[in-house]
């Protein structure tokens, strides 16, 4: 049950929330960290012929309590939960934003597209609610160096968008879908029905999207033990996406199983490993109890075979997966 909260401590948390909105960016109120150099892009061996792609696109900075609550904290209503991240004033340092390319014998899919250098510019918000494009800078800081973006990142993989026939997006925040602008004009984009009905909540970008039948919404068809139902996206059926809601109601992951081992390409469902295993809840996360069900349904994956799950914004994945790719005995 979600602890009492004093009506005095809900409107602190309230009054604060609103301060934040009314004052400077994030990266004002903070000074903003020089950027990281550019990380280069790594490419592992899965095996089956299958390769992932870490590629690095673009940088966010949050606030502490963004990427985790206190555990005191973590338990208070859904309405609350928000204004109580924002009432904090520690920031992150530069955190990765990850793209992933799935090479496979079938066809080079991509998962999320990383942040965009032009975060926060009028033209990057353009048609997105203007509310939400003036608030966004103030819940989070993003942008990507020069020559940090999701083209040269495809290149150092020999590849062009065009090669690029389908992309997930875990869900539609600004560092996922930043670049999907990118991409070519056939690329068809994969996003959760529940991603898609507009809301005033949970800041989604869906206005940067493209017009058109391009934006496609996935269908869980096959049942599966573990996660449900599943759209498989290769003949194999070796690489599907599965719903793993919370962070937004609609966020999603791709599964690469190769028979003996898997990996879960998971987005936000958490900010890493730690979290699921704790039951920790970011602060970022639109409904509490989904996200602990998704937690659940990802350790029990575990359970099953060993399964890697590679979180958008962990800084050990590259460590992880050097360690989980290599052959298991
Ligand atoms: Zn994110």
């Amino acid at each position: 049950m979600a602890p009492t909260v004093s009506l005095p401590t809900k409107l602190y948390y309230i009054a604060r929330m609103i301060g934040a909105f009314v004052g400077p960016p994030v990266a004002r109120w903070s000074a903003r960290p020089a950027l990281p150099s550019n990380t280069a892009p790594a490419a592992f061996e899965l095996g089956n012929g299958v390769t992932l792609w870490q590629l690095p696109v673009g940088v966010v900075r949050v606030r502490e309590w963004h990427r985790e609550l206190p555990r005191e904290l973590a338990e208070v209503d859904d309405d609350l939960r928000f204004p109580m991240m924002m009432s904090n004033t520690r920031i992150t340092d530069w955190l990765d934003c990850t793209a992933w390319l799935i090479d496979h014998p079938e066809r080079c899919i991509l998962v999320d597209t990383g942040e965009s250098i032009g975060f926060g510019t009028s033209a990057y918000f353009e048609g997105v609610p203007k509310t939400l494009a003036k608030g966004y800078p103030k819940i989070i800081d993003a942008t990507a160096a020069d020559g940090n973006d999701l083209t040269q990142a495809l290149a150092v993989a020999g590849l062009t968008p065009a090669d690029i026939d389908l992309c997930v997006l875990t869900h539609t925040h600004s560092d996922h879908i930043g670049n999907v602008d990118q991409l070519d004009h056939f690329t068809r984009l994969l996003v959760s029905p529940e991603e898609l009905i507009p809301s005033s909540r949970g800041g989604r970008l869906l206005a940067r999207l493209p017009q058109g039948d391009r934006v496609q919404p996935t269908t869980l068809t096959e049942p599966h033990e573990v996660f449900g139902s599943v759209m498989p996206l290769t003949e194999r059926k070796d690489v599907f996406v599965i719903s793993t809601p919370g962070h937004t109601v609609g966020h999603q992951s791709v599964v690469i199983d190769l028979g003996d081992r898997q990996f879960v390409i998971a987005g936000d469902a958490a900010f890493n490993d730690q979290q699921l295993l704790d039951k920790t809840i970011p602060g970022i996360v639109e409904n509490r109890q989904l996200t602990l069900q998704t937690y659940e349904v990802l350790l029990r994956a575990q359970q099953m075979k060993p399964t890697l799950n590679l979180f958008t914004h962990d800084p050990t994945n590259r460590d992880k997966l050097a360690e989980f790719s290599r052959p298991l005995q």
